[in-house]
């Protein structure tokens, strides 16, 4: 029970070890989409910039076509404000560019990390897949002992051994210790003790329905002064 235990955690564990090597991975896949918005972004603003310039050229040819002088100073204005215009773009352009190689530095730092991670985790899973073969290989080898043991025992015993395990879940067998039952840890009746150490039958414990047996000797009516001092000694209460 113990080792099936162990082993249906072994999943969780996994998961567990691999939630900083997941974390790092999102991390890195949201900066490279980052870094690809960004690159995106930058190639906007240079198309803007191009059809700007293509405009302004545009505007510059006109220029030979221009009469009056008012027409020519409307024309210089024009001119100046492009000018500004395209400052604008390769401003937007140059922060985007800087935007990109932060992000590409952040995604290269992430990189690295997550490599590292992954080989912590490689490590870690590595270790824990051994520790469940070896769970696995303990495990066959005590169902192969239990089975083996089963047949040695009477059919009637095994089969109430069998229900009070699939009823509880749990160990069906408890040794009677100090006066309480060692599964549930409650007192057991002095009478039900005797009964138990004499061992000649099987008996349960009233409250967790457990099989209780005696972990010494069986202690029978007529046993020799040193064993009556060891039961005065361990047990209060008993009737003879
Ligand atoms: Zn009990």
């Amino acid at each position: 029970m113990e080792i099936n235990e162990t082993r249906r955690k072994i999943p969780e564990r996994l998961h567990a070890a691999e939630s900083p090597l997941r974390e790092a991975t999102q991390l890195l896949t949201d900066t490279q989409t980052a870094v690809d918005a960004a690159t995106k972004e930058r190639r906007a603003h240079e198309k803007d910039l191009d059809a700007h310039e293509a405009h302004t050229e545009k505007m510059k040819s006109h220029a030979a076509s221009l009469k009056t002088n008012k027409e020519y100073q409307a024309h210089l204005f024009e001119l100046e404000l492009a000018n500004k215009k395209r400052g604008d773009f390769e401003e937007k352009i140059l922060l985007s560019m800087d935007k990109v190689d932060q992000l590409q530095k952040t995604a290269k730092e992430l990189q690295d990390k997550k490599d590292a991670l992954e080989k912590v985790f490689t490590r870690e899973k590595q270790g824990l897949d051994a520790q469940d073969k070896e769970l696995a290989a303990e495990l066959a080898q005590l169902e192969a002992s239990y089975r083996e043991a089963s047949l040695k025992v009477e059919k009637r015993l095994l089969e109430r051994y069998n229900q009070v395990k699939a009823s509880r879940k749990d160990q069906p067998l408890a040794a009677v210790r100090d006066g309480i039952c060692a599964g549930c840890r409650l007192q057991i009746p002095p009478q039900l003790i005797a009964q138990v150490k004499r061992s000649d039958d099987l008996h349960i414990c009233p409250y967790c329905r457990r099989m209780l047996y005696w972990e010494g000797e069986p202690v029978t009516e007529t046993s020799s002064p040193l064993s009556e001092a060891k039961k005065a000694d361990m047990e209060v209460g008993e009737s003879v």
